[in-house]
């Protein structure tokens, strides 16, 4: 976190284009100055935001294809992301994670601020489980990109995070895998190591980093709905990611 009150604070510099963003609302008085520092990211410039295509429409994901009768009519997960897979914020996502580059942070918290929170949703009704990863992989990279990620989401939402699903399996990277076999890959992937908390959380938000064909999302939705000791029916499940709609 406080590398984005240096970034935002000291640096003030679009983490895009690197144009300065501190005279950003230099023309405003002094109260109107304040409250554009309280409500504006100066992660990113105007211009450069502009140019990104924010929130396109929800990405619907037929959970009946599980085989399950009783869902099959129940459950189609929603899932938003804050921009689509390609241009600088792709490339912030792939720097960020595969190269440790921290610079790309910056570019992908704006993005993440471009979420809107969930409606309906508060602190005492909803929880945000970050897609869970392997100890192998934490130790393969050494550090957990979603884990980091979605601390900003929770900040930004003012929604708390519940880490209540384990990742099991030891299977390979969805990336690169065709729609068939990430969904082989995935099957059975995640298991419960917490109830649900006994709070009325009626709002399970599950979010990824990326998320391409769904597979991985409708796995973690599934081992939910199939494990916690609440009815599927009596809480509303909903899936986030930053980025998503192109393969990777
Ligand atoms: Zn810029």
């Amino acid at each position: 976190m406080l590398g984005m009150t240096y970034h935002e604070y000291v640096k003030s510099t679009c983490s895009i284009c690197g144009v300065s963003t501190s005279t950003v609302g230099s023309e405003l008085n002094h109260s109107d100055k304040w409250w554009h520092q309280l409500t504006v990211s100066t992660l990113v410039c105007q211009a450069c935001h502009d140019a990104i295509h924010w929130l396109p429409k929800p990405q619907l994901i037929d959970m009946g294809e599980l085989d399950n009768d009783q869902l099959k009519e129940a459950f189609s997960l929603s899932v938003q992301t804050a921009s689509t897979y390609g241009g600088v914020l792709r490339q912030a996502m792939l720097n960020f994670k595969h190269h440790d580059d921290i610079a790309s942070l910056p570019m992908l918290i704006h993005a993440i601020r471009q979420l809107p929170r969930p409606s309906g949703c508060h602190a005492g009704n909803a929880i945000i489980l970050p897609m869970p990863t392997t100890a192998k992989r934490i130790g393969n990279r050494g550090f957990d990109p979603v884990t980091i990620l979605s601390r900003y989401l929770s900040k930004h939402w003012r929604l708390p995070l519940w880490h209540g699903v384990s990742r099991v399996d030891d299977g390979i990277s969805q990336q690169g895998l065709g729609r068939q076999e990430r969904r082989d890959n995935i099957k059975g992937a995640f298991a419960l190591t917490n109830p649900l908390p006994d709070k009325p959380y009626r709002h399970i938000i599950l979010f990824d980093d990326v998320v391409t064909t769904g597979s991985t999302l409708k796995e973690l939705a599934f081992s939910l709905i199939n494990s916690t000791q609440f009815p599927y029916n009596t809480f509303h499940l909903s899936a986030y990611a930053i980025l998503g709609g192109k393969r990777p």
